[in-house]
C-alpha cells in the first residue's frame, strides 16, 4: 500500500481527517519502525454504556423459500479450502447469477455484479445494491460510495483484497432507488449461498437493506447500528448457514451525504477490529 513521507496510509487520512474536525481523537497506528507520535486532539471519549440487547422480531421474508429455493443449489454446508471456496463462488456466479432474470431488475442492469474479493475472508461487506459504476464494470462498490467504503477498509489496516464486498440485490435498481422488499427476496437466496461458502467470521451490513435482510428484522437502522447481532437470525436457523457476528453500520452512500455520522461508523468499525483481533488505530 502506498505510504505518504510521514509513514502514513494516505487513504487512512482522508478517512480520519473528518474525524479529527469532529473532534474525534482516531488516529493511526505508526507503522512498525516509524518514531513519528501521532498527538491526540483531544482524550479519547470513554466508552459509552455497554448497549442494550438488541431483539429482532418480525421476519421480512418467509424463510423456507427465500434459504431453500429448489431451483437453487443447496447451501454449501463445510467449510472450503480458500481454492475450493473460489471455485465454488464461480461456480454460482456463472450457473445462476450472471443470466438470472427472476426479478424486474434483469430488465435495466448492463450486467451483474456478483462480488469481490477473499473466497474465506474473516470480514464480509454486505451493500445495497450495484450503481451506475458498479453496473458499468461488474464489480461492487467501485463508485464514489465504493471508494470511501476502500477508505474504510484501509483505515481497518486492511485492503479490499483482504476481505468480501457484495451486495443484496445483483442487478443495479433503475435510478439507483432502493431494491423492493420482494426484489431483495428474490435475490437474497444467491448472497445467502454465497455467505454460506464465504463462512466470514464477521459480516458489516452497510445500510438499512442489506441490515434487515440478514437480521430479518424491521428494526430501524438508526436503532441497531453499532450493535452485535447473530447471523444466521432465529428466522433462518436451522438450515445449516454458518454463524457470524453481524455489525449493522451505516452504507457509505449515507456518509457521502452525513459526515458527522463517520465517528459512529468509525466505531463500529473500530468494533470488529477488536473482535477480529485487529489492533486498533490508537487513539491516546
Ligand atoms: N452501493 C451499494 O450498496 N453497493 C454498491 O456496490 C455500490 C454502491
Ligand atoms: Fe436475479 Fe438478483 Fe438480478 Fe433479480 S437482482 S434478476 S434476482 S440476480
Amino acid at each position: 500500500m502506498e505510504r505518504d513521507r510521514d509513514g502514513v496510509v494516505p487513504a487512512i487520512r482522508e478517512w480520519l481527517r473528518s474525524e479529527r474536525r469532529l473532534g474525534v481523537s482516531h488516529w493511526v497506528t505508526p507503522p512498525a519502525g516509524s518514531e513519528r507520535a501521532h498527538p491526540p486532539a483531544q482524550p479519547a471519549a470513554s466508552p459509552a454504556t455497554p448497549p442494550a440487547p438488541v431483539v429482532h422480531t418480525a421476519a421480512p421474508v418467509t424463510p423456507g423459500l427465500f434459504i431453500q429455493d429448489p431451483s437453487l443449489p443447496p447451501l454449501c454446508t463445510r467449510e472450503l479450502s480458500p481454492s475450493e471456496a473460489a471455485a465454488a463462488l464461480s461456480q454460482l456466479d456463472a450457473a445462476c447469477v450472471r443470466g438470472c432474470a427472476k426479478c424486474r431488475l434483469h430488465e435495466s442492469r448492463t450486467q451483474t455484479v456478483f462480488g469481490v474479493g477473499n473466497p474465506r475472508p474473516q470480514l464480509a461487506f454486505v451493500g445495497e445494491g450495484p450503481g451506475a459504476d458498479e453496473d458499468a464494470q461488474g464489480e461492487p462498490f467501485v463508485g464514489r460510495a465504493g471508494q470511501l467504503l476502500t477508505r474504510m477498509i484501509a483505515a481497518m489496516t486492511l485492503t479490499r483484497e483482504q476481505v468480501y464486498i457484495c451486495n443484496v440485490v445483483k442487478c443495479r435498481p433503475p435510478g439507483n432507488r432502493t431494491p423492493a422488499d420482494d426484489e431483495m427476496e428474490t435475490c437474497g437466496p444467491y448472497l445467502l449461498r454465497q455467505l454460506a461458502i464465504l463462512r466470514p467470521q464477521v459480516i458489516v451490513t452497510l445500510g438499512r437493506p442489506a441490515t434487515q435482510t440478514l437480521l430479518a428484522t424491521k428494526a430501524p437502522i438508526t436503532r441497531i447500528r453499532g450493535h452485535w447481532g447473530e447471523f444466521p437470525p432465529p428466522a433462518f436457523a436451522g438450515v445449516g448457514l454458518p454463524s457470524a457476528k453481524l455489525m449493522p453500520t451505516y452504507h457509505p452512500a449515507y456518509l457521502l451525504r452525513n459526515p458527522a455520522a463517520k465517528a459512529d461508523v468509525w466505531k463500529d468499525l473500530q468494533e470488529v477490529m477488536r473482535v477480529l483481533g485487529l489492533k486498533v488505530p490508537h487513539s491516546k
